[in-house]
């Protein structure tokens, strides 16, 4: 156990404007400065002074490729200490001249695409300085491209203005001559920085022949060590030192220089003189590997757009995104074909969108789906023609969970239930022997049904609600009217007007040798039912709509709630319900995707009363409490604007749940689960494994009901962990493996 499948399979790495692999002549470099070329450059003897040699051999050949034949270049950490150097040196100087800090209406401009680095430095240091300018973010046209009219009507009153000539996540390349023109032909005077992180070895640079008064570099993003910058400054441009000490880099910035930093710079830079290419090719090139990687885009994926404007870019940044896909799905799907990209902005509390998409004023989906996928000047034909066949493996793949765009022919036959979620709304699937019933469907998920049902060739039975929602419409007509179904003859709840009666005694649906029986559950709304899953008697799960959630009930303070009802409802459920099924709600704040009555006994007390055998608590004081704990209800939560019931969990693995790949041999015989979606299973796993996606790992529980012990795994550690919390809380002994298939590879 522990060799990923198919073994062997090398990382294609397209995600250069992040970070760049280093190359091996940088690597040689290093190693033999960290050998034999130890020295400090400031000692005087030999070994000083081979050091300080490599050094200015190395910041001559930047003066060369940078086309700064003077100003300060300067050897920092990276391109943030760069930025803020630039930035401490701007405003110190304003700071010194009474007549720029009195000024009224004083800005600090920057592009509204700047990398965090640029806006979240000039904010900290106006604040900490006291300049109090305003920080104003100039705007971007739909191409990325800087609004020269805004700069020309706010120059006069900028005392620094922050541009970028490339950008990290488009590749769009400004032109920095009408920047400058439209800059001085304002404000001659102000200070100009241009962040060059991206451009270098993508467009050429001459820097000393612009107004350019600072320029930050760094050498992660082309091929250097991490930990290595450069800063352009132009000679008459203010300067104070970021780093004070012992005075080295002519006391620009002190600090014993950092040699092998410095040495992985030195083969990059002979490379990008190089007329000959060997090492980094042409930009005609570039553009053909551009143009054949597009290609290969738009034929996996055919309803891929593309987000940046290749006319205006440099060749080496795709951003795109792919209709009906979150780029957390497609950033999965493109690991686990072992090809790192990134998504197009940085993802924090799950939501994730682009900032910079967001300032071109692209459509909302397009930012939260955007891929970027980038590419460094080293890359070689045959790098490329291995990552296009990646990608069509990738795009294949998707067969294999009904997702592949243009091919919707199953892989295999869906059987049982499938757990969809839409924030914290969930709807389900239930498919037995060709024929499905949907329940609760809500909008956002019509056309993953849709497709699904067409992909499987299913015939929907039924549509049905566990309840009139509050909080949202029911997207029940309209998937409906997708599917081509006829709604006339169904009641509100979607039930058929004659139902007939099931092997529980109650109005049900048949679905291949399943049962659906309607229970009626009224409480949160007066219309509330719970549907009964079973094959004939045996009750395996119950749809509960709202009436049970995890770790709370559904409030009842709505104009049709009666919580009277819901103590009987909830008594009468757990008359009828083995301790055990599974309970599906409509709603899962937590992501805790199922539990049962057994599980929300121990974890709601107000539960627990109720269901007790001899039940201390009347229905009058059930409704007490229970209007007590609805005005409890905090705050609306994202993506829900009513939040339907009470919930209030506390759950954490234990750190024995937390598992190692070594740590699994200990185990007695666990059964390995890997979590993710079916097309990433496809495409590579652990060997001796189980595939249940989360969407169908109450399906997998249904199949295997005996206590094993499970081992959730899936590609970073946070799936595997939402499965195994979720499996802990319903009392089965579950793990997971922390890290994912990341660290196993
Ligand atoms: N500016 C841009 C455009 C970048 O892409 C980055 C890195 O992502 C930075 C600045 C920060 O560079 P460093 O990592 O060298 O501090």
């Amino acid at each position: 156990m522990g060799a990923l499948t198919p073994s062997g399979i090398d990382e294609v790495y397209l995600d250069t404007n992040a970070t760049t692999p280093v190359l091996p002549e940088a690597v040689a470099a290093v190693e033999e400065v960290m050998r034999a070329l130890y020295g400090n450059p400031s000692s005087t003897h030999i070994t000083g002074l081979k050091a300080r040699h490599l050094m200015e051999s190395t910041r001559q050949l930047a003066r060369q490729v940078l086309g700064a034949s003077n100003g300060h270049l300067i050897f920092t950490s990276g391109a943030t200490e760069g930025i803020q150097t630039a930035v401490v040196s701007a405003l110190s100087s304003v700071k010194s001249q009474p007549e720029l800090l009195n000024r009224p209406g004083k800005l600090l401009l920057y592009g509204a695409t700047e990398h965090k680095a640029v806006p979240n430095t000039l904010k900290h240091w106006n604040q900490l300085l006291g300049i109090d300018a305003e920080v104003m973010a100039i705007p971007v046209n739909h191409q990325g491209l800087l609004d020269l009219d805004f700069i020309r009507r706010h120059a006069k009153d900028a005392l620094m203005i922050c541009t970028m000539a490339v950008n990290n996540e488009t590749g769009a390349r400004q032109d920095l001559s009408a920047v400058e023109e439209a800059i001085r032909s304002q404000n001659p005077q102000c200070l100009w920085m241009v962040d060059c992180v991206q451009a270098l070895g993508k467009m050429p640079l001459a820097l000393s022949d612009t107004s350019i008064d600072y320029a930050p570099f760094s050498g992660h993003k082309l091929y250097a060590m991490k930990g290595i910058g450069l800063l352009y400054v132009r000679q008459k441009a203010p300067f104070s030192p970021f780093i004070a000490g012992g005075g080295q880099e002519q006391g620009l910035r002190s600090g014993t220089e950092n040699l092998p930093g410095i040495a992985s710079l030195k083969p990059i830079l002979e490379a990008l003189l190089d007329p000959a290419h060997s090492t980094f090719r042409s930009v005609d090139t570039l553009n053909g590997f551009r143009a054949q990687l597009a290609d290969a885009l738009l034929t996996a994926f055919p309803g891929l757009v593309f987000n940046n404007d290749f006319s205006v870019s440099v060749p080496t940044t795709l951003n795109f995104s792919v209709k009906g896909f979150a780029s957390k799905e497609l950033l999965d799907l493109f690991d686990a074909a072992n090809i790192r990209v990134s998504s197009g902005s940085a993802c924090s509390s799950g939501a994730t969108r682009s900032f910079v998409l967001d300032a071109m004023g692209l459509p909302a989906w397009q930012s939260e789906a955007a891929i970027r996928l980038s590419f460094g000047p080293a890359m070689t034909q045959a790098q490329l023609d291995h990552a296009c066949e990646r990608i069509a493996k990738a795009s294949d793949a998707l067969r294999y969970s009904c997702r592949h765009p243009g091919h919707l022919k199953p892989t295999e036959q869906l059987e049982g239930l499938v757990q969809l979620k839409s924030g914290a709304d969930c709807c389900y699937l239930l498919v037995s022997q060709g024929q499905a019933i949907v329940i609760d469907p809500v909008s956002p998920l019509v056309e993953r049904l849709v497709e699904t049902i067409s992909c499987q060739g299913l015939q929907v039975a039924a549509i049905l609600d566990t309840h009139g929602h509050a909080d949202h419409l029911s997207a029940a007509p309209v998937l409906a009217e997708r599917l081509g179904l006829a709604s006339s003859d169904v009641d509100a709840l979607g039930w058929p007007q004659q139902a007939s009666t099931g092997p529980l005694g109650l109005p049900a649906i048949a679905v291949g040798d399943n049962w659906l029986s309607r229970m009626a559950t009224p409480g949160h709304t007066s219309d509330a039912v719970a549907l009964l899953l079973s094959k004939g008697e045996d009750i395996q799960a119950a749809f509960v709509g709202d009436t049970v959630l995890h770790g709370g009930l559904g409030r009842t303070d709505f104009e049709s709630s009666d919580a009277k009802a819901l103590y009987r409802s909830l008594k009468a459920l757990g008359q009828q319900l083995p301790a055990k099924a599974l309970l599906l709600p409509a709603h899962d704040y937590h992501n805790l995707l199922f539990t049962s009555l057994e599980a929300e006994r121990r974890s709601n007390p107000l539960l627990a009363q109720v269901l007790a055998p001899v039940s201390m608590l009347d229905e009058a004081a059930f409704a007490d409490q229970k209007a007590r704990l609805d005005q409890a209800l905090d705050t609306p939560m994202e993506g829900c604007e009513i939040r339907c019931g009470v919930t209030n969990l506390n759950l954490k693995l234990s750190a024995e749940q937390e598992l190692t790949l070594d740590d699994l041999a200990l185990l007695d015989t666990p059964l390995l689960v890997d979590v993710r979606e079916s097309h990433e299973h496809h495409l590579q796993h652990l060997g001796n494994d189980a595939s249940a996606p989360l969407s169908r790992l109450a399906q997998y529980l249904l199949e295997h009901p005996e206590d094993k012990p499970l081992v959730c795994y899936c590609r970073s550690g946070s799936r595997s962990q939402v499965a195994a919390a979720a499996l802990t809380r319903l009392g089965r002994r579950a793990y997971h493996l922390k890290g994912g298939v990341a660290l196993s590879q």
